[in-house]
């Protein structure tokens, strides 16, 4: 056993998930900040002692709130919620991290401040330069991943083709947009609430065409869709489901290709609605429709990763955080990934302790 160097702290806050939420989650009450919640004395060998720094929130984490199967048990009543991580040892009982080391900690820590667990379990990486660490949670981490593979393996772009992405605006569907028009040469049109978001995806990402799938209601969605599409749709990337993915069912091509990533628009909803009535567009085009889970990809995250490195070096893509401080304020950030508060646009992270405060290194 190694026993923590004295500076380490004796509690940490933590966000425990306190009540599995009807609806939207509520801060508070279904999730709750432990302002004192113990930091482990000792480490076992080939453990660490983390800093956790930036966190990310995630439409997934609303289906980890869930008591249901899928493919990852749900997060018990008490617990500290489940999340992605980045953050820095701090003491070391291990010979492959050392202390001041910055390290991935994938969901092994979650929302809390400090946490101890195995080197084995986390992934040392670097300072890239002009970006924050948090990068490596956003388009260096598992966002930029789950559009890569989504859109490459599923979705399959060929040049000139027209792509169309909803949430679009959002972390995964704003680097879906761009690898596919900078990257594939595809006419790409995204699907986004509002009209700065819209106007943000043509004059900041550079791609054709945005509609705002809020405008009247959505009434006018399918017209406005046929009018961006002339040709139709041949790629689907639906990170949203529900009436945005029964309009483009509508309009999808021959050998259309329809990527599920998911569907936050049921994700608050106590039972789904029925399925999309278009649905059988894909037999008369031919198409297909197909999910995806990012774990799928495991083994080949690392030519993702160069790949992803080499287009933003390149300036093909640009990446976009927005970040909220403080563990405290989480349980709110996580409302804007459904519209809460003005929403968010790209990626959406935690800065845990604010930038102005250092790790106690
Ligand atoms: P985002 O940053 O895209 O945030 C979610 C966005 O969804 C919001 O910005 C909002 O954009 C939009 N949205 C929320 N509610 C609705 C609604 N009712 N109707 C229409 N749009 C809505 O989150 P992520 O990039 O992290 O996740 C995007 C999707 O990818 C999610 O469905 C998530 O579950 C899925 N995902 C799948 C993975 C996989 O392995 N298959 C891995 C990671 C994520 P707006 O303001 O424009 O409405």
């Amino acid at each position: 056993m190694k026993v923590l160097p004295r500076e380490a702290p004796e509690t940490m806050r933590v966000v425990r998930l306190q009540r599995r939420p009807e609806g939207l989650p509520v801060p508070g009450v279904d999730l709750v900040l432990d302002p004192a919640a113990p930091v482990p004395r000792e480490l076992r060998p080939g453990q660490v002692l983390v800093h956790n720094d930036f966190m990310s929130v995630d439409p997934a984490m609303r289906g980890w709130m869930r008591d249901q199967k899928s493919y990852i048990p749900p997060v018990k009543i008490g617990d500290v919620m489940r999340g992605s991580s980045i953050g820095r040892v701090l003491a070391s009982a291990s010979p492959s991290l050392k202390r001041g080391d910055m390290v991935n900690c994938g969901i092994e820590l979650g929302w809390c401040e400090y946490g101890v667990t195995q080197a084995s379990k986390l992934r040392k990486i670097q300072a890239i330069e002009g970006y924050s660490p948090s990068v490596h949670l956003g388009v260096l981490g598992g966002t930029g991943l789950t559009a890569y593979f989504g859109l490459i393996d599923v979705g399959m772009p060929k040049a000139g083709e027209t792509v169309v992405v909803s949430a679009a605006a959002g972390a995964t569907g704003s680097v879906v947009c761009q690898i596919a028009k900078h990257v594939y040469g595809c006419r790409v049109v995204g699907i986004a609430g509002g009209e700065e978001k819209c106007r943000w995806l043509v004059q900041e990402l550079g791609i054709d065409g945005a509609i705002d799938y809020k405008k009247d209601g959505g009434k006018t969605l399918k017209s406005d869709l046929k009018k961006a599409c002339p040709k139709g749709i041949d790629i689907f990337f639906d990170n949203v489901g529900g009436f945005i993915l029964e309009a483009a069912l509508k309009q999808i091509n021959f050998k259309a290709r329809v990527v599920l990533c998911g569907a936050i628009s049921g994700y608050n909803e106590k039972s789904l609605p029925p399925g999309p009535s278009s649905y059988l567009n894909l037999v008369s085009m031919s198409a297909r429709m197909e999910g995806f889970i990012l774990l799928n990809y495991a083994d080949q995250y690392d030519k993702a990763y160069s790949d992803i490195e080499k287009w933003l070096s390149q300036g093909k893509l640009k990446y976009i955080e927005e970040q909220v401080v403080g563990l405290e304020n989480a349980p709110r950030a996580l409302l804007k990934l459904f519209g809460v508060d003005g929403g968010n646009k790209g990626r959406l992270i935690i800065d845990i302790h604010g930038s102005s405060s250092s790790a106690r290194l």
